[in-house]
């Protein structure tokens, strides 16, 4: 029987595991946590059990047949959000072919960790949990197969010299019982070159404010919670400055589907988007991608290619917005939310491009 490894039991691991262990690969998923669930899993203290929502546009059913298995279970339509913008307050309704879902992310069963973690044990891969790949040593010694999904972590991205942005957050989580508003809102300000946000699914909601680059100041941090209160009556009993991480987007060259002698996955190879992040599309296709990289490297590349086509644009996007900060900001996001009713869908829908996985074959 062929054998992989795998580093990383977040959404492109567990999805290069499921499709390998389909094709009748052993598969082994190394993972540093206790446990599958991601950051949720860290900032579990006793009773309290945290979920993370991730918004993303996904065509869930195009998306199912791709990868070959469902992950609608653990979504739930995003119809309406809100979202201010430099102080002006914008209520977007998205046209039902818009196709916009939120994602519940963490350990409890109705996450997409969860459901992921169920077909992986269901496929037979093994898991070792607790187990940390962190220096070059550590992973030159890791075996011939491996596929690299480790995600926001810093480890893989300094071990092998892949370029890289720090990203400082402020973060709540609580229970959203009685909750009837938006199911996302968004603030875009000068106090973050990144933007904030809150979003709820399942009686769970969560807010963040973040950015990369440079740490949040403290009246940043104060701004947004007072706005959530202020505005919305969204209050949060505790909040925590968070390390979200490192995020791919430290040179104009960060997609890569092979690197060293390993095959990458989801935020590593560089499957987010550089402008607004979305993250989730991407990990599952590129995990689908890495899986293939084992057997075909040339399609797979190919693939890799197609799927992150229009990345390199939308990073200079990115770089715009930080050089021009907050004036570019300002102005692009108010002319782009005024435009907003004459939106067609499919014009929305060209906008999807961006998302890395978006144009997959
Ligand atoms: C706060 C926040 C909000 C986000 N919001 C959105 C959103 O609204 N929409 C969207 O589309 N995307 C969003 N994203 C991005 C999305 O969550 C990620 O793109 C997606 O989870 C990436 O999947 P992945 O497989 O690359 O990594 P992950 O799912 O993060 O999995 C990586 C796994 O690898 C493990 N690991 C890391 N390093 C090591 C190591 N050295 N050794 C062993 N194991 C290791 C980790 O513990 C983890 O389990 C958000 C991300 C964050 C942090």
């Amino acid at each position: 029987m062929k054998k992989v490894t795998i580093v990383g039991a977040g959404l492109s691991g567990l999805t290069a595991a499921i499709t390998l262990a389909r094709q009748d690969w052993e598969v082994e998923v190394i993972e540093r946590r206790d446990g599958i669930g991601g950051p949720a899993r860290d900032m579990e203290t006793g009773e309290k059990t945290y979920v993370m929502v991730d918004g993303t546009p996904m065509e869930l059913e195009k998306l199912r047949d791709y990868l070959g298995f469902d992950i609608s279970p653990a979504t739930r339509p995003m119809n309406r959000s809100t979202i201010y913008c430099f102080g002006k307050r914008y209520d977007v309704v998205f046209p039902r072919n818009v196709p916009a879902v939120l994602v519940e992310r963490g350990m409890r069963k109705d996450s997409l960790d969860m459901l992921l973690y169920g077909l992986a044990k269901e496929a037979g891969v093994s898991f070792t949990f607790n187990t940390p790949i962190k220096t070059r040593a550590d992973f030159d010694q890791l075996p011939e197969n491996t596929i690299l999904a480790t995600g926001l972590f810093r480890d893989a991205y300094e071990a092998l010299g892949i370029p890289f942005v720090q990203t400082y957050g402020h973060i709540a989580f609580g229970t959203m019982e009685n909750y009837g508003g938006p199911p996302v809102i968004i603030y875009m300000d000068r106090y973050t070159q990144d933007y904030a946000f809150f979003s709820t699914i399942n009686g769970m909601g969560g807010a963040l404010i973040f950015q990369r680059g440079k740490p949040l100041t403290r009246e940043a941090k104060k701004w947004f919670r007072f706005r959530l209160a202020h505005d919305e009556g969204i209050e949060f009993l505790e909040w925590f400055d968070l390390n979200v991480g490192v995020l791919p987007m430290g040179s104009s060259k960060n997609p890569r589907l092979f690197h060293d002698r390993f095959i990458l996955a989801g935020t590593l190879a560089g499957m987010q988007d550089p402008v607004l992040l979305f993250g989730v599309h991407g990990a599952l296709v590129s995990g689908k991608i890495a899986a293939l990289a084992l057997t075909d490297r040339e399609e797979a590349l190919k693939q890799f290619k197609r799927m992150n086509a229009l990345w390199r644009l939308s990073y200079y996007n990115r770089r715009f917005i930080e050089a021009t900060h907050p004036w570019g900001l300002h102005y692009m996001g108010r002319l782009g939310l005024d435009l907003q009713p004459y939106y067609d869908w499919w014009l929305l829908r060209y906008a999807f491009a961006f998302i890395p996985g978006w144009l997959r074959v």
